[in-house]
């Protein structure tokens, strides 16, 4: 099984192409199951975010979703997911929403620490109180049971200076914690393809030493932004995939999804 559970829309404001688009590089690239996991809607009050879509676009973004699922089923499995942050504040209202819409699953992209509204950018973090609030979100994240796995575990690596004694200890921390739980941390191609070209910090290596010595279960993201994304990272999955079995990692063939009582 090909899969890919991160893929984004333009709904949140940087990304393009069309919905349909990113179905059809996929089922060229050769996937069996993809999930589309746009950047989550947010029922802020009075602040409006730059980087998701809005609440009045939930309704097309399932819409569009579910006609896709349909319309492809005999070709690829097309999933209804969400990135979300864990924000304790609104997920009485995440959960009503995955209720309603009947959402196949989320994955925690644990961007802001505790909020966006005023809070820190957690792949801009430096010191090591940041990079604790940054895990607590996380682990909390991983035991409330509403994620199916952790997006770019290692975002905070994206600004940290070094991987110091504060940075490995919130890796040993976040990698334990997925083991205990059963949540898989993903592996992330945006990440990697930034690191190569601006040098970006993360997926970090010794984090991903770390994670295969410890034998933490993964999945590789592609985290899309744009259609062409399945096909130009199409050679970094495959590498990815033998670098992290030799890691000691465990890749695995699917992840969780709620089951909606029908
Ligand atoms: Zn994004
Ligand atoms: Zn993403």
């Amino acid at each position: 099984m090909k899969i890919n559970y991160h893929t984004h829309t333009t709904r949140c404001m940087h990304a393009k192409g069309k919905d349909e688009d990113y179905v059809l590089a996929a089922i060229e690239a050769g996937f069996d199951e993809i999930g589309f996991s746009d950047h989550c809607a947010w029922p802020y009050k009075d602040f409006v975010s730059p980087v998701r879509m809005k609440e009045e676009e939930i309704e097309n973004y399932v819409l569009s979703v579910k006609h896709l699922k349909e319309k492809y089923k005999d070709i690829i499995s097309i999933k209804l997911g969400w990135e979300c942050e864990y924000f304790e504040p609104y997920l009485d209202w995440l959960k009503k929403i995955v209720q309603k819409y009947e959402f196949d699953y989320l994955i925690l992209g644990h961007h802001y620490s505790p909020l966006e509204n005023g809070g820190d950018y957690n792949g801009n973090i430096k010191t090591p109180k940041q990079l604790e609030a940054y895990k607590n979100g996380v682990v909390k994240a991983m035991q409330s049971g509403l994620f199916s796995y952790v997006a770019h575990p290692d975002l905070y690596m994206k600004g940290y200076p070094s991987f110091d004694d504060s940075a490995e200890k919130t890796a040993k921390e976040i990698i334990s914690k997925s083991i205990e739980t059963g949540v898989p941390i993903e592996y992330n191609l945006l990440g990697l393809q930034r690191s190569q070209t601006e040098g970006i910090g993360y997926p970090h290596p010794k984090f991903w030493a770390l994670a295969g010595k410890m034998g933490a279960e993964c999945v590789i993201g592609i985290d899309a932004h744009s259609p062409q994304s399945y096909l130009e990272t199409a050679e970094m999955f495959k590498d990815s995939q033998k670098l992290l079995e030799r890691l000691g990692l465990k890749l695995v063939s699917g992840i969780k999804f709620f089951n909606h009582n029908k």
